[in-house]
């Protein structure tokens, strides 16, 4: 969501629009571009050999092999045309001059902007234990290694996956392997696993669904070193334990890619640092998505990695970078899902003064998060895609509209959700 104040700076129109990386930013930023009147040429430039797709079904349909990545283009068919965006892949942009205002390719060509949109988004962050090196232990970020990680644990029968860490992409990664036949392992240094996304009885509830198809938990524990030579043979624990394993896939966070930015003498602060107008250091210069550190509440910086902030950041830097001046408003939202079960979590769960559990018949499990006021601040569901996605659909317009429901109908699943939206359900 986005504000505009009107106070309107006009790019000139005698140079295109480049963009950094073809991801869900910089082609949300593109589509923006056009739609919203800039004639000249949009140039969206991506390192990898491949049409833009979506990133999130690489650790589900796509790693079961139910989809494949063709099935997940960022472009519908002929969009691209029909927006005139030139788009070049294996197109790695290596340097900015921003005196000249143009970025220089790896084979040396380079690309006046009028204005350049930053949108590269992050590295997934290896291991830095003993052995990380070993072949067999993988990162997950992109569809090369969607493909190398199916490669390893579908062709061998016997496949034990070791996963090190238990945030959401590793999760997903646990029950797509159980469904390729795949022993799993999940290592988590953290007490319990979604430590930061999710509330403990929900967290505990996905981990016994996991439990329940199969998947090992070894939480609370460190790894101290990935046992192997020529390939991987398992995980050494902090209690000297052994998990047995010819797989270890590092699911242990992303770092923004900010060297490009960094290099050309921008800020950065935790990413690429930007204005509430997703505008960097250099005012012809935007950054948008993973790698991009907006202003929060409160003045400090965060990055939020999900799919709908790059989406929403990339159409505002698009607009913008048409002087326009939106204010980038962020709205949490994450969903995953995990066997036949979604994850969803909305709002500002950690603002929540009291929370309400709603139990479905279905046993979906949604919780309401509410603020000082009574309020509905935050959502978090587990369960049938039905419940979960009912429950976020209300909760957010509880929220949109300040609605402040009585926590005994919230809490009561005989109580239509919807009959609590009173006046602005019309
Ligand atoms: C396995 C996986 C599962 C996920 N599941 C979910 C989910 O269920 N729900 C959810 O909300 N989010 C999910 N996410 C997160 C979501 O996909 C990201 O937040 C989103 O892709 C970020 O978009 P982006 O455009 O900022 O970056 P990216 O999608 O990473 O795109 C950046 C692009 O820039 C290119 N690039 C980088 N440097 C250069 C350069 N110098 N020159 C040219 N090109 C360059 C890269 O190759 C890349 O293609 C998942 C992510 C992964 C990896």
């Amino acid at each position: 969501m986005s504000r505009t104040n009107g106070n309107m700076e006009q790019p000139v129109a005698d140079r295109g629009m480049v963009i950094v990386g073809a991801g869900h930013a910089g082609v949300s930023a593109a589509l923006a571009l056009r739609a919203s009147g800039w004639r000249n040429t949009i140039t969206l430039l991506e390192t990898q050999d491949v049409l833009p797709y979506e990133r999130p079904p690489l650790s589900k349909s796509v790693l079961r092999g139910e989809r494949t990545i063709e099935d997940h283009r960022l472009f519908m068919p002929g969009r691209m045309e029909e927006y005139a965006i030139e788009f070049r892949r294996n197109a790695r942009v290596a340097a900015i001059d921003r005196d000249e205002r143009h970025i220089i390719l790896s084979d040396g060509q380079t690309i006046a902007y009028e204005r350049l949109l930053l949108a590269p988004g992050a590295v997934a962050r290896p291991l830095s234990v003993p052995g990380s090196d070993c072949p067999g232990v993988l990162t997950l970020r992109d569809a090369a290694d969607a493909a190398r990680l199916r490669e390893r644990i579908r062709i061998n029968p016997r496949s034990r996956l070791a996963i090190i860490g238990g945030g959401l992409i590793g999760l997903e990664v646990a029950a797509s392997a159980r469904a390729l036949g795949c022993a799993v392992t999940v290592i988590e240094v953290g007490r319990r696993i979604m430590m930061r996304t999710l509330r403990e009885e929900i967290a505990c509830r996905v981990q016994s669904c996991h439990e329940q198809a199969g998947v090992e938990f070894r939480l609370g524990r460190r790894i101290v070193s990935i046992v192997g030579g020529d390939e991987v043979r398992g995980v050494e624990l902090d209690d000297g334990s052994l998990i047995s394993s010819n797989t270890v896939l590092a699911c242990v966070g992303a770092s923004p890619r900010v060297e490009l930015a960094k290099e050309a003498g921008l800020a950065i602060d935790n990413g690429i640092a930007v204005d509430r107008h997703l505008r960097t250091s250099d005012p012809f210069i935007y950054a948008a998505g993973d790698a991009c550190a907006f202003e929060w509440e409160g003045g400090h910086r965060t990055r939020l990695e999900c799919w709908k902030t790059a989406n929403d950041q990339g159409k505002t830097a698009g607009r913008n970078m048409l002087g326009m001046s939106e204010v980038y408003l962020p709205e949490p939202w994450l969903w995953s899902d995990q066997y036949d079960k979604s994850i969803q979590v909305a709002g500002y769960p950690d603002r929540s003064r009291q929370d309400v559990d709603r139990l479905c018949q279905d046993q979906s499990h949604l919780i309401f998060h509410l603020g000082e006021q009574g309020e509905v601040v935050g959502f978090s569901g587990f369960g049938s895609q039905r419940q979960v996605g009912h429950g976020v659909k209300v909760a957010k317009l509880l929220m949109q509209h300040r609605v402040r429901p009585s926590p005994a109908d919230l809490g009561d699943a005989s109580v239509d959700l919807r009959s609590l939206l009173g006046a602005a359900a019309a």
